[in-house]
C-alpha cells in the first residue's frame, strides 16, 4: 500500500519565518528522499529560477493520518550546489553543535502560544475584555479555560509522534498555553520544536482555531508569549565546581546580551518591558528563583549547586535553531576560553 509523507519546511517570510508543507505519495517500500518546491511562492527564490530543494532531516510517524504515514521535516537547500539556502538556519546550528559536542548541551524549550478564533483570542467576549489576569494560569473550568480539547489532541499527537514533549499548562492570559520539549541536544530539540509547532497549527485547524506565536498578541495589561530556553552542559550538571560554571555561563550571556536579544524573535521590545514576569530587554540580570531576571537559576539548582539555567528572554516566535546555536556558542566558547588560559600562560613562560 502506498503511504503519505508530509514534507514540512520553514519558508522565507520576514521578519518571522512560517511553516509550509505538502504531501508526497510513496510506494510502501520507498523512503522519503530529496524533493523540491516553488521558492518564488515562499520568498525563497525569484520567478526565473524558482526551484528550491527539500532535504529530509527529521522524520516521525504521522499521528494525524496514522498508519504507515510519516511527517518529514526538511531543510531547504539551493538547487545545483546543494548548499544551505540563506533561510536555512539549521545548518549553522549543526556545525556549532558538532564543534562543541564534548560539552553535551541539553535544551528544554517552553513554547507559549495563543489560540485565536477570527480576530479575537479564543473565548474572549465580542466586546470588551475578560476579567483581569489571575485565575487563568493552570486554571480549571469553562469560565477560565479556552481550547483545552485542542491542547489535549496536540500533546497526544506529540507523544504518538515520539517527540520529547515534557508537559503542558494553561498560561496567565486566557487562551494562552504552553508546551515544553526537552531536555535533549540542541539540534534534536529544535527539530522537534518545529515539528511540534506544525502539529499545533495543523490540529488547531481542525477545530477552526489558529495558534499564533505572536509575542504580544494583546497590548496592555496582558502577558506576552515567550519561549523560555532552559539549558545545561556537562560542566553545569556534573563538574565538581558546577556552581562556578553556572555563574560563568550567566556572565558570558551577559557580555553578549545585545547579540542574543537581537536574535531572540521579532518584536522582543514589545514583550520584554520589565512587567508581566519579564526583565527589560536592554538590561541584563540573573538570579536564583527570579522571574523578573533575564536568566533565572531554578531554586532547586540553587540548592543542589548544579543543573540548568533558564534564559527567559526568547520570544514565542523565536527560531530554536538560532537561539540554541547562540547559547551553545556563547557559553561553550566562554568555558573553553578559561580552560585554555592556564595552558597559554605556561607556554608564555618558556
Ligand atoms: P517553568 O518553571 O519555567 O515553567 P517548565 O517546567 O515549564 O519550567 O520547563 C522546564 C524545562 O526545563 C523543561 O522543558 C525541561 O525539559 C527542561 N530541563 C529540565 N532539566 C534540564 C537540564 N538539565 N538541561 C536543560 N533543560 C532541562
Ligand atoms: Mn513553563
Ligand atoms: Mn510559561
Ligand atoms: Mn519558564
Amino acid at each position: 500500500m502506498p503511504y503519505k509523507a508530509e514534507y514540512i519546511w520553514i519558508d522565507g517570510a520576514e521578519p518571522t519565518q512560517k511553516m509550509r508543507s505538502k504531501t508526497k505519495i510513496l510506494a510502501d517500500n520507498e523512503q522519503p528522499g530529496i524533493w523540491g518546491f516553488d521558492g518564488s511562492s515562499t520568498n525563497q527564490a525569484g520567478g526565473e529560477s524558482s526551484d528550491c530543494v527539500l532535504n529530509p532531516v527529521f522524520m516521525c510517524p504521522d499521528p494525524i493520518r496514522g498508519g504507515a504515514n510519516k511527517l518529514v521535516l526538511c531543510e531547504v537547500l539551493l538547487p545545483g550546489t546543494n548548499k544551505p539556502h540563506p533561510t536555512n538556519k539549521r545548518a549553522a546550528l549543526v556545525a556549532t553543535a558538532k564543534k562543541y559536542a564534548k560539552h553535551d548541551t541539553w535544551f528544554g524549550i517552553e513554547q507559549e502560544y495563543t489560540f485565536f478564533e477570527g480576530i479575537r483570542p479564543l473565548g474572549w467576549p465580542d466586546n470588551g475584555f475578560p476579567a483581569p489576569q489571575f485565575g487563568y494560569y493552570c486554571g480549571v473550568g469553562a469560565d477560565e479555560i479556552f481550547g483545552r480539547e485542542i491542547v489535549e489532541a496536540h500533546s497526544d499527537a506529540c507523544i504518538a509522534a515520539g517527540l520529547m514533549i515534557a508537559g503542558t499548562n494553561a498560561e496567565v492570559m486566557p487562551a494562552q498555553w504552553e508546551f515544553q520539549i526537552g531536555p535533549i541536544g540542541p539540534v534534536e530539540c529544535s527539530d522537534q520544536m518545529w515539528m511540534a509547532r506544525w502539529l499545533l497549527y495543523r490540529i488547531a485547524e481542525d477545530f477552526g482555531v489558529t495558534a499564533t506565536l505572536n509575542p504580544k498578541p494583546v497590548a496592555g495589561d496582558w502577558n506576552g508569549a515567550g519561549a523560555h530556553t532552559n539549558f545545561s552542559t556537562t560542566e553545569t550538571r556534573d563538574a565538581a565546581d558546577a556552581w562556578s560554571y553556572i555563574d560563568r555561563a550567566c556572565k558570558a550571556l551577559g557580555e553578549k546580551a545585545a547579540l542574543h536579544v537581537a536574535n531572540y524573535g521579532d518584536g522582543i521590545e514589545r514583550r520584554l518591558t520589565g512587567r508581566h514576569e519579564t526583565a527589560p530587554w536592554n538590561k541584563f540580570s540573573y538570579g536564583v528563583s527570579n522571574r523578573a531576571a533575564s536568566i533565572r537559576i531554578p531554586w532547586q539548582v540553587g540548592v543542589a549547586k548544579r543543573g540548568y539555567i533558564e534564559d527567559r528572554r526568547p520570544n514565542a516566535n523565536m527560531d530554536p535553531y538560532v537561539v540554541t546555536r547562540l547559547i551553545t556558542d556563547t557559553v561553550c566558547a566562554a568555558f573553553e576560553a578559561t580552560e585554555k588560559a592556564p595552558a597559554k600562560r605556561a607556554a608564555a613562560k618558556k
